[in-house]
């Protein structure tokens, strides 16, 4: 009995081959008549509407009869099959080596992805509105001050003080995202597209809150906020949920403002703190002294309406309409009450 197969070569030209039916026949048979050069049989399988057959294959098979059409397809080195896999192996053994995961790992991916999703205070959904710390941390503004009123922030976040320790940001929603939905990023670069989901690295502008993709930033070179136009300089940049490094970068810079503000407070406050000593200088001190002195001396002067009156004014007159200047010899008695401008 003769087997009579039509194989489509890789330059789209079909061949016919017929074959004695034995009972070794193979895929490797039919490839060999096809292939003269030894050589190239490794570089070729065979394919059955899409599904590779491995040359070992005895013909016929329920799918491969007389007559069936095979593709003889080139494999891809280093893409796969070049180790002699066809791909007709089963994939279970794929699937067991990768569902053994370790349980007491945390999947890195998962935690990024959950800085970026959530509060990182209180692990909710980040629904707005929504501040970050001077470390890039991003939080729901109420669940910070809620713990701040409380005093139930924890140690990594006692950096936060107050409002002055938080920034106002502005997320842009993805269109048609709702804002419970419980998976996936739910904000984007408003510029970009690019998702707040931790692929990327973005900014927030302190000046003005609004948060930007690196990739905004870098390709539309501006000293202006690309949404609301406000003016930007580098070190208004804060990166959100950044490297060690960049953390540590912000950190540093915290605690320099830290200490500028200190100094700023202390000098308000009249101590010299130039050398660190709890000094009072000469020139507060003296003014100071000053000061005393001419509040002694009647200071600022207070109002007598006689140094208002008129060049051509009796001044005694003049200085009666205002006050009780004139000192009144009327005495009150039990009897009767003194009238102050003499009438009696
Ligand atoms: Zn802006």
């Amino acid at each position: 009995m003769q087997l009579q197969f039509f194989v489509r070569s890789p330059t789209h030209q079909t061949l016919t081959v017929t074959l004695e039916s034995t009972q070794t026949l193979t895929l490797r048979h039919l490839k060999s008549s096809l292939l003269p050069n030894p050589q190239s049989i490794s570089s070729f399988y065979f394919a059955l509407n899409g599904k590779p057959f491995s040359d070992s294959t005895l013909l016929p098979t329920p799918e491969i009869t007389h007559l069936s059409t095979l593709s003889l397809l080139p494999c891809i080195s280093g893409g796969g099959g070049d180790g002699g896999a066809t791909g007709a192996e089963s994939r279970d053994c794929y699937l067991k080596m990768y569902s053994e995961k370790k349980p007491d790992k945390i999947d890195p991916n998962e935690k990024r992805l959950g800085q970026w999703l959530n509060c990182a205070l209180s692990y909710e959904p980040l629904r707005e509105p929504c501040v970050i710390d001077k470390l890039g941390n991003i939080f729901n503004k109420e669940a910070l001050v809620e713990a701040l009123l409380g005093k139930k922030s924890p140690k990594e976040f006692r950096h936060i003080k107050g409002l002055k320790d938080m920034i106002n940001i502005k997320l842009s929603m993805i269109p048609g995202k709702q804002s419970d939905a419980a998976d996936g990023a739910m904000f984007q670069c408003p510029i970009t597209g690019l998702e707040f989901n931790g692929k990327y690295k973005f900014f927030a502008l302190k000046n003005c809150g609004h948060i930007v993709s690196a990739k905004a930033l870098k390709e539309v070179k501006s000293s202006a906020c690309l949404v609301c136009h406000k003016e930007f300089v580098e070190s208004d940049k804060m990166v959100i949920n950044g490297s060690e490094e960049e953390v540590a970068a912000l950190r540093e810079k915290m605690e320099e403002e830290k200490v500028k503000t200190t100094m700023e407070k202390k000098k308000k406050r009249g101590i010299d703190v130039v050398d660190g000593k709890k000094d009072f200088g000469k020139l507060e001190g003296n003014e100071k002294l000053e000061n005393g002195k001419k509040s002694s001396n009647g200071g600022v002067k207070k109002f007598r309406a006689l140094d208002l009156a008129p060049a051509n004014a009796t001044k005694e007159v003049y200085a009666s309409i205002f006050t009780s200047s004139k000192k009144s010899d009327f005495k009150e008695t039990y009897m009767c009450r003194s009238l102050p401008l003499g009438r009696n």
